[in-house]
């Protein structure tokens, strides 16, 4: 097993993995920036060492400031979380070659999926359902033209390397397309350096289900079952549930097959997702691979008991899976909302600031994942989403009712929250009866 491990996030992430490690026994290294002294994973780790300024180019994606820690403080392991460095190769190649344990897939692999286009086309060849659209990258706006008019409008411009869901833009007809052309193969530049772009069906009113695995590094893989992530604002999650309310058992070992195929033309190993959209006839077909932890895992984690993390290092620490598929059951029903410090009312504008006053709810079936706590002051250089609530019950009805619970007991004074934006999502009568597609907020909350 590792003994000491080198956790290169910040934020809640990082104090969900702190907290695991402690559990096993393993030693943690924190890593801060200058705006992160007062941090709670500063606090909670065994140690921490300062990376550099707030920026993040100059501290949690500062690799040399990041692997010098890990050197300097003796740790055989670090984990990089989501986000950050998570996905970059060369850090992982790097970690390897310093001989630190990289807690994630091998680099060449990171690398093969960070390229969503490549993905797809190796996904393409080994007969697993893509959505229909370039075969590889797009050099020039006749190509695109070419392409949209063989698929049919409306097509969607994708970046890449992109995440986060950034760089991608919905087309609608020829007249827009040399305008989104341009404009998204700019931004894939300026957020992910690359301006490599492909081009996909748009698919109408889908969901986006994404199927968790685990592989070790001896070719045993399972899968963890679903999770709906299709309530989206901008094409990024806002709450996400398992089970999906659309997937039946049926349709669940199915996608649960396919996930593990890719596992294995992938020849992947430790944790992944593997993100689906499910269109409107349940017609299901590979979007992406995410090589990492996901901000969504707890759901799973509540309905299948499994410690996601604990795996990951399990896995990382060379050992085979304690279990096989036919051992992966579920139970009930989990709800995650994703607490973010911004104004809804004000275009979801980031709100950084101190926290006077704090209340997180609790009780029977609540987790709550965050880093913040009374008087810590969220700095404005990060992500904005300062905690995960996520609920457990036996049926969705009862999920949504504790949710709305928990939402009520919560108190964050001193910072705008999009906690009442989410009480209203429960709220919604659609959403209720589970009819809902990743258009649900554009269309049902008038924003
Ligand atoms: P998840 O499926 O885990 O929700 P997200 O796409 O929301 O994944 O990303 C998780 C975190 O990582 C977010 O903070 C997001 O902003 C960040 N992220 C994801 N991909 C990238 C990327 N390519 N570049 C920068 N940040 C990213
Ligand atoms: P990211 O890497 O930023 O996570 P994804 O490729 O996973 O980007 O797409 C993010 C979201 O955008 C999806 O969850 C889905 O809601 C929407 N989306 C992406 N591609 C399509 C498509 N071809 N048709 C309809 N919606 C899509
Ligand atoms: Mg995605």
């Amino acid at each position: 097993m590792l003994n000491k491990i080198l956790i290169a996030n910040r934020g809640e992430i990082a104090v969900r993995i702190i907290r695991t490690c402690r559990e096993m026994g393993i030693a943690t290294v924190a890593v801060y920036s200058e705006a992160d002294k007062d941090a709670l994973h500063t606090k909670l780790a065994d140690e921490a060492v300062c990376i550099g300024p707030a920026q993040s180019t100059k501290s949690y994606l500062n690799v040399k400031n990041i692997l010098e820690a890990a050197c300097r403080t003796g740790c055989d392991g670090i984990h990089p979380g989501f986000g950050f460095l998570s996905e970059n190769a060369y850090f992982a190649k790097i970690c390897e070659e310093s001989n630190i344990k990289f807690i994630g897939p091998k680099y060449n692999i990171i690398e093969l999926m960070g390229n969503k286009s490549n993905a797809k086309t190796l996904m393409r060849e080994n007969s697993i359902p893509v959505i229909p659209g370039s075969n590889g990258s797009i050099k020039s706006i006749k190509e695109a033209m070419d392409i949209a008019e063989k698929i049919g409008f409306p097509v969607m411009l994708k970046a890449a390397a992109g995440g986060g869901g950034k760089g991608i833009r919905l087309v609608d007809s020829k007249a827009e397309l040399d305008e989104a052309y341009n404009i998204v193969k700019q931004e894939a530049k300026s957020s992910f350096n690359d301006d490599e772009i492909y081009m996909e069906k748009f698919i109408e009113n889908p969901h986006h289900v994404e199927i968790q695995i685990l592989a070790d590094e001896y070719g045993n893989a399972v899968h963890l079952g679903e999770r709906d992530c299709s309530i989206q604002r901008r094409n990024q999650k806002v709450l996400e549930e398992s089970p999906s309310p659309i997937i039946d058992n049926k349709l669940r070992e199915e996608m649960g097959k396919v996930a593990l195929k890719v596992v294995k033309v992938a020849k992947y190993s430790n944790a992944g997702t593997i993100e689906f959209i499910v269109d409107e006839n349940k017609n299901f077909y590979f979007m992406e691979m995410n090589t990492r932890i996901q901000v969504e895992h707890p759901v799973t984690e509540w309905v299948t008991g499994i410690d996601i993390v604990k795996e990951q290092i399990k896995i990382a620490s060379g050992l085979k899976l304690g279990f096989k598929q036919k051992d992966i059951t579920f139970k009930g029903h989990s709800i995650e909302c994703r607490i973010n410090s911004e104004n809804p009312d004000k275009n979801f504008m980031p709100c950084p600031g101190e926290i006077k006053d704090l209340n997180l709810p609790g009780g029977n079936g609540v987790r709550i994942d965050t880093a913040v706590y009374t008087g810590y002051k969220i700095p404005p250089v990060y992500d904005s989403m300062i905690a995960k609530i996520i609920v457990h019950a036996d049926t969705r009805l009862e999920a949504i009712a504790k949710m709305k619970r928990a939402l009520e007991e919560c108190v964050i004074d001193g910072v705008d929250t999009n906690i009442d934006f989410l009480y209203k999502i429960l709220e919604n009568k659609k959403f209720v009866k589970g009819e809902f597609d990743t258009n649900f907020i554009k269309k049902e909350m008038k924003i």
